[in-house]
């Protein structure tokens, strides 16, 4: 069997969590700390906190951010339901942005557009969840350019996007956002089994996502309304959840992420052939922008003609059938039941609907071999032929 993602574990991730496990600490000692560190360096951002998933760092991200009932948060349609759940957690309205029909990201000019027209309604959004899909950073200095200008904040959901880069420098520096969530789901490019992170610049950011992390409580004196406290006293400022990331999560994660280049460039040199043999099939393939490094999360095809209309489940048959898995990343989230429910309907985004009716996502791991791909592309011709 062939799955469309897999991930990688090797002896030292399986060490490093034996190691947590034989230790005094088994959530709250010092991986967390280290993983975090970590991260801030490899990504060139000055705080990351470390959560139990990317959706708690969404939650989080938006709290801090204020979102709130009344408000309004936009994300892209062609994105997990995650990207866009956090924001009705918080009590706020979600809408959507349309995506850019080359590089299937959320589109720029859909997005200035919009903004005009809600600030003409009095409608501006308070934040604004770009998602990197498949791992190619979107268009993020014309996003953050034009979020600034209308007085929006920006949440990178680069849950796909690790290890890959914009304009020369790592996603998850915030150059060009307020915050950048990744995840750690083990279909996604390093794990820690369940788990997610926030990466900011800001120390008021940060310090407030570690608090809601931990149900709002602080230990910190300048905090504190009692001053003259027992060494055990802590207080509740904040209503806080217990979103926390445990040190055997963070233990493999240290490990995964010294693996992490490695991934991303075996990922990057089997969609290298991907878009090589796969360029004379009825398919369009993905188009990375000149300025990106993609970290090649997955590898997203759109069938054409009349396997895009009516054929698409049969190839997903016929690749089945030779024990190849593939996917859909993603139908769009705004015609989902309960999305339907909120009032959003079919013809709202049709560039993402397009998407979802005729793209495919087929295998891509870095444990892939080239005799594994060589029967993706094998089966796929037959499926398509
Ligand atoms: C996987 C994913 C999430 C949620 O990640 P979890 O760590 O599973 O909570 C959010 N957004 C996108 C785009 C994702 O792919």
């Amino acid at each position: 069997m062939i799955p469309y993602g897999r991930h990688n574990i090797s002896d030292a991730d399986v060490e490093a969590v034996i190691e947590v496990l034989r230790s005094d600490w088994l959530t709250q000692g010092p991986a967390v700390p280290k993983f975090e560190d970590l991260l801030a360096i490899y990504c060139g951002a000055r705080h990351a906190v470390a959560v139990n998933s990317a959706t708690s760092a969404l939650h989080l991200a938006c709290l801090a951010l204020g979102v709130g009932p009344g408000d309004t948060v936009w994300t892209t349609p062609n994105t997990f339901v995650a990207s866009a759940n956090c924001a009705l957690y918080c009590g706020a309205k979600i809408d959507f942005v349309d995506i850019d029909s080359t590089t299937w990201n959320m589109c720029p000019s859909e997005f200035e557009q919009k903004l005009r027209a809600a600030e003409r309604d009095g409608l501006l959004p308070k934040v604004v969840i770009p998602v990197h899909l498949a791992g190619q950073s979107c268009e993020m200095e014309k996003i953050h350019r034009l979020a600034q200008s209308f007085g929006v904040y920006v949440i990178e959901d680069a849950s796909h996007a690790i290890g890959g880069k914009y304009q020369g420098q790592p996603v998850g520096d915030c150059r060009f956002s307020d915050m950048t969530i990744f995840s750690f789901h083990p279909v996604k490019i390093v794990t820690t089994g369940e788990g997610g992170v926030v990466m900011t610049n800001s120390k008021e950011l940060s310090d407030k996502i570690r608090r809601l992390r931990t149900h709002g409580i602080t230990r910190d004196k300048k905090e504190l309304s009692e001053k003259t406290v027992s060494p055990w006293h802590y207080e509740q400022i904040d209503l806080g959840f217990n979103y926390r990331m445990t040190d055997i999560s963070a233990a493999l994660g240290v490990s995964q992420l010294l693996q992490l280049d490695s991934f991303v460039l075996r990922r990057a040199m089997l969609a290298a052939k991907y878009s090589d043999q796969l360029a004379s099939l009825p398919v369009t393939l993905p188009q990375v922008r000149p300025e990106v490094l993609s970290s090649w999360h997955i590898y997203p095809i759109r069938l054409r003609g009349k396997y895009a209309t009516r054929l698409r489940d049969k190839v997903f048959n016929v690749l089945r059938d030779a024990s190849i898995t593939t996917s859909l990343h993603y139908s769009p989230v705004h015609l989902h039941p309960y999305y339907r429910r909120l009032g959003f309907s079919e013809g709202q985004f049709p560039v993402a609907e397009q998407y979802g009716r005729d793209a495919m996502t087929i295998p891509l791991y870095p444990s892939m071999s080239d005799d594994m791909q060589a029967e993706v592309v094998r089966a796929l011709a037959c499926a398509l032929g």
